[in-house]
């Protein structure tokens, strides 16, 4: 084999060593990114920029806990909101004065009640008329009632099914023509980890989040090809109003504190130790509502610190 004179052998590998650098500089800066990202709890909600400007968004069970977490975030991306659920109505406008002053939307209020049909038809039709369309809609409004099968009160179990499960077919049910005709739309529905498996003395909640799962799909595959898309996020714990119940039980139960009982639910379920927050659970609807989860439908999204994985 012939021999490269030196001196083009030596320009190749100071030009390699540069490339090489190059490369070394693009990985650490990468690698910075990255870490800075994962550590700056700080950054502000909204950070991604207005993407969802000039669309509108119902959040059904808003005026606390995960829907209000949900609705400030797609309110910081733009997105005009209609908020839902119960509530002194003094909170509730200011709730809606903030939201509007701090994102520079629209926010209006309904006060449907979920278990009514006909006002949750009522609720779509009024926030398509006033936005001029209906684009996304957060299908969140839930209770919990703890109790085993055999002695879970009828009417309980009526109501946990029609809140969790049945509000969600009627409110999909009255947005899915306008989403259609407009060839966009994002249902995103709050089913749990208890969509996927189960705990003891919750049958009502179980079913109810097990089915609305089953509903996300069926109608994921009806409206498949249409820009309509249906998916669903199942959080482990959020600490929220719903489960500061629920801390509270346990505490009495155990002859705990409250933060004692706080740290051994987590514990017991969600290896990370950590509550999911409802900022974090904002930022995946607000995924699941832009243009690049076009292609995402029929999925429950699984945000658990790992429950799930156990
Ligand atoms: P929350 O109690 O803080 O909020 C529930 C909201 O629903 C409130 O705004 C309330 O006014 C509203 N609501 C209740 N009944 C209603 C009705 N009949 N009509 C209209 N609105 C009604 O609870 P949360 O923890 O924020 O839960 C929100 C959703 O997230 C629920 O579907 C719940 O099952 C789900 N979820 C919560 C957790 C958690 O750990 N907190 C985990 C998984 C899933």
């Amino acid at each position: 084999m012939q021999k490269q004179p030196k001196s083009a052998a030596g320009n190749k590998s100071v030009a390699a060593q540069r490339a090489n650098r190059r490369v070394q500089r693009l990985t650490n800066s990468v690698r910075a990114q990255s870490t800075a990202a994962k550590l700056d709890k700080s950054k502000p909600i909204g950070f991604m920029g207005k993407f969802l400007e000039g669309r509108s968004a119902i959040v059904t069970g808003s005026t606390s806990g995960i829907g209000l977490g949900v609705a400030k975030v797609l309110a910081a991306h733009g997105c005009n909101i209609t908020l839902n659920g119960f509530g002194k109505i003094e909170e509730i406008n200011a709730i809606q004065k903030e939201m509007t002053q701090q994102f520079g939307v629209k926010v209006r209020y309904s006060p449907a009640d979920m278990t009514k049909p006909d006002q949750i038809r009522e609720m779509v039709t009024s926030a398509q008329n006033e936005f001029g369309s209906l684009d996304i809609l957060i299908n969140n409004a839930g209770i919990q009632h703890i109790a085993s099968v055999e002695d879970f009160p009828e009417e309980k179990w009526d109501q946990v099914i029609a809140i969790n499960l049945n509000s969600a077919f009627h409110a999909s049910k009255a947005a899915i023509p306008m989403m259609k005709k407009n060839g966009f739309g994002r249902i995103i529905n709050i089913a749990s980890v208890h969509g996927l498996v189960a705990s003891v003395n919750k049958p009502a909640y179980v079913a109810s989040k097990h089915a609305i799962i089953g509903l996300t799909k069926a109608n994921a595959l009806e409206l498949a090809g249409t820009g309509v898309t249906v998916n669903a996020i199942c959080p482990g714990w959020v600490f929220t109003p719903l489960v500061a119940a629920q801390v509270q039980l346990r505490a009495e139960k155990n002859n705990q504190t409250f933060e004692q009982a706080k740290t051994s639910l987590l514990s017991e379920k969600q290896p990370s130790g950590e509550f999911v927050t409802v900022e974090d659970l904002g930022n995946m609807a607000a995924f699941l509502s832009s243009p690049y989860a076009s292609q995402m439908t029929g999925v429950a999204n699984v945000m658990d610190g790992g429950w799930t994985s156990c």
